[in-house]
This record gives C-alpha cells, structure tokens and sequence, in this order.
C-alpha cells in the first residue's frame, strides 16, 4: 500500500487524557481512534494487526478442534436471570437496554447462558460429545476504570470457546490442550518469554482456573512466579498457600501482570441451570460438563505495544505487524516503485512510503509505525548496489538488492 493513499497520518501528541502508553503510541502512530474512554475504533493499520492477532488465535482454536460460531450482542434477559446473573448486584458490568415495548435487554459480557441454550437444541446423546465451538465477537461492560487504553475496553473483542464433555475426564483432556493452545498463541504473537501460566482461584468446580499472565509494569494485576518451573500462581492463591503448586518452592518472585487469556472449569452451573443435558450408554440423564476459555485480541494488541515498543515507538513482531516492510524513497521515487513491485510480485506485504516529506520525518514516522524491516531507497543506497535494509529491533542497516533482500525476509 502507498502511505500517500493510507487516509490516517501520525500525530506528535496522543489526546492529553490518554494515560496509558498503548493508546497513546496506537493513537499517535494511526492505529486506532479513541472515541471516548475504553472505546476505540480501529483504522487501517490498526486493523491489519487485530486481523493478523485474530488468525492467530483462530488458527490454533481450530487446531484444538473448536468450531466457529457468531453469538449476539444482544441478551435475552429470561435465561440470565436462570442462571442468577441478570441482577446489577451479582453482575455490576451489565450494560443493559430495552425494546419499544419495554422488555429488558443486555448487551452480552460473556455469553455462557446463550451458547448453553443453544447447544439444548443439538445435544441428546453421549455420542454427540464432546465439542468445542468459539466465537470472536464483541462485548460490552461497564468497567469501573478505563485507563489501560485498549487493554481494558468497555466495548471489546473477545475470543470465547465453550468445550462441552461427558465426564470431568474428558474436560481435564480438553482443558489441557486449550492450555497448550493458549501458550501456542502467546508464543506467536511475540510475548510468549514473557507470559506465564498463572494458577488460579478454581470456583466451586475445580481446585484452580488458570490465567496467563504477562508481566509488563502497565499490568493491573500481581502474580508470583516459580523460577524453577515458569509458571505462576495470582493474588488470590498466594494468600491460600504461599508455595508453587507444581513443586512447593516458596521463593516466589512478584510481578505486575497483565491478564491476556484465561480458561475455567465451568462443571455443571450452566448446565443445570439451563437444562443442557445428554443420555449416557445407559439411557440415563447426565448434565454436560463444561468449559470457558477466554482471550483479549485487543488487549493481546495492546500488550504486545507495552511490552515491546521503544522510545521511538512501536516495535511489531513479524507475525502481528501491519505489514512486512516499510519502503522509503528518499527523492528516488522512480526506483523505488520498481522495489515496491518486486516486492509486491514476491508477495511481500509492503507500506511504501511514497509521500513528499522530507527524510527526518519518514524515519521518524517509520520508527514510530513500527514494521519490521525498513528498506530505504536513496542515492546512497543505488550507488552502493542496492536498497538499504534495517530491522526495527536492529541497529545498524546494510545495503543489499532486491533480490537478497526478498530472500532474507522470506527466511526469516
Ligand atoms: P480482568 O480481571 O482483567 O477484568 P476478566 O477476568 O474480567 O479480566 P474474562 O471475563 O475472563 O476477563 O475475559 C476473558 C479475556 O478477555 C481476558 O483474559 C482478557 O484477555 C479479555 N478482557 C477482559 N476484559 C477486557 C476488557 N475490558 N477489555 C479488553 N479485553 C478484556
Ligand atoms: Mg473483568
């Protein structure tokens, strides 16, 4: 894509009450827009990386065998209040509206009640299990504070998967893949060195949920790492016992966290109190057992900006970037186009930066925008052979051709 055509442009200053470092370097750079605190909009390149998250994590719940699904936004307010989760009292997120003729409605926070009466409909029989199905969809909730940026949106995309089994053996199997999944996921996206499973408190169905943790300093959260084992336990389960769960070390190191995923034994709650049931070989009447597993896209987004940016901006990994390569001409836009094209042929996803400014500013908006390879087309660089060729997490640029380069980065 041309950065002449590309409609957003980068701004010196993030809004004044923006707080967090995300939003602002997102903001400033063109990723998203902050229509008001903990709503934001994504703009192109924005998009480009939430898309390249989402893929990610789609791929991987495909992989575990989930199948995809789109729940809606609005509720039914008679199964939430079967399950007891209609009340502001239980639930203090609820954004909540209404028909022209007054019926109640909720704009969904989580959607166990509508996936578990959904599922009444296609599950009888124990040979109808087990399944997984997933959605990436949108939530709403009132949350009380708004300022980790996209982190903690009041409207957000969510990743939700409900496994639905026969026995707790069969959810323990599923439970531990998704696990598996999550850590899949976090690897690719680049915070995987820095994302720990983190044992949790389990509700009344399990002895522990897991959360997974990465540990930056805008995290809202604390956890206490093993070491030994790399895993972590949270604030709730450091009061109930002061050791790794895994191998009783008791030197545990505390870090502030941020939650990007987390999976939970469900049991039986929701399907009891929606009737969601099967016969076993039996003939006998059991209630399904299930599970929820849930990740940020947005805050994985938003994570990936805290943990790993610079003083100069944003740093993508090559997985999650907007795109490959930032092209730059400096005043050689004949040759320059011909680099694009090559690139563009090799299938190379490339933001060629065709615009009349001046070179200070594209370096500097390059930095900024953050895409892994910068290839800086200059007289310099012609009369060295080539195009000069720097990573945004390197120091120092090489010239080379076309031809090595698009080698280079497609071994990479
Ligand atoms: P938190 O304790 O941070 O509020 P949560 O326990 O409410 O999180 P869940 O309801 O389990 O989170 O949601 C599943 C996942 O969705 C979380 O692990 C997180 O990645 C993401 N998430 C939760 N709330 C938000 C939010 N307000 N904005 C963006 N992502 C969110
Ligand atoms: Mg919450």
């Amino acid at each position: 894509m041309k950065q002449s055509q590309l409609f957003t442009k980068t701004r010196k200053e993030a809004p004044r009450d923006e707080v967090s470092k995300n939003a602002q370097l997102l903001i400033r750079a063109g990723f998203v827009h902050k229509e008001m605190a903990g709503v934001y909009s994504f703009l192109p390149l924005g998009l480009r990386v939430l898309d390249k998250i989402n893929s990610i994590i789609r791929k991987e719940m495909n992989a575990i065998g989930g199948q995809e699904i789109f729940m809606t936004a609005l509720q039914d307010k008679n199964i939430w209040e079967k399950t007891s989760r209609w009340s502001d009292d239980v639930i203090d997120n609820w954004f909540k509206t209404s028909l022209k003729n007054g019926t109640e409605l909720g704009l969904g926070f989580t959607h166990e009640e509508p996936i578990t009466r959904i599922m009444t409909n296609y599950i009888s029989s124990y040979k109808d299990l087990p399944f997984s199905a997933y959605q990436i969809q949108t939530k709403f909730r009132n949350e009380a504070r708004a300022k980790s940026g996209i982190m903690r949106g009041r409207e957000f995309m969510m990743k939700d998967l409900y496994s639905f089994s026969r026995d707790e053996k069969e959810h323990d199997e599923f439970y531990q893949k998704a696990g598996e999944a999550y850590m899949k996921i976090f690897n690719t996206v680049g915070v995987g060195d820095k994302t720990f499973k983190t044992f949790a408190s389990g509700g009344s169905f399990s002895k522990y949920s897991h959360e997974f943790q990465t540990i930056s300093d805008a995290g809202e959260d604390k956890i206490y790492i093993c070491e030994k084992c790399s895993i972590a336990v949270n604030e709730e389960i450091i009061k109930e016992q002061n050791k790794c769960p895994e191998c009783g070390n008791s030197k545990l190191k505390e870090g502030k966290s941020i939650e990007v995923g987390n999976i939970f034994s469900l049991g039986t709650r929701f399907s009891e109190a929606l009737g969601l049931t099967y016969n076993d070989e039996k003939g006998e009447k059991q209630f399904v057992i299930m599970g929820c597993y849930g990740i940020g896209p947005g805050r994985v987004m938003g994570t990936i900006v805290e943990t790993l940016s610079d003083e100069k901006g944003i740093v993508w990994p090559e997985s999650v970037a907007p795109f490959q390569v930032h092209l730059l001409s400096l005043n050689e836009d004949k040759e320059a186009e011909k680099v694009y094209n090559e690139l563009e042929k090799a299938g190379i996803e490339v933001l060629f930066d065709d615009r009349d400014t001046r070179p200070g500013e594209k370096f500097a908006d390059s930095d900024l925008i953050g895409i892994p390879w910068r290839v800086v087309v200059s007289k310099k660089s012609l009369e060295n052979g080539g195009v000069e060729v720097k990573r945004r997490d390197g120091d120092d640029g090489e010239v080379m051709s076309i031809k090595e380069l698009i080698k280079k980065i497609i071994n990479n």
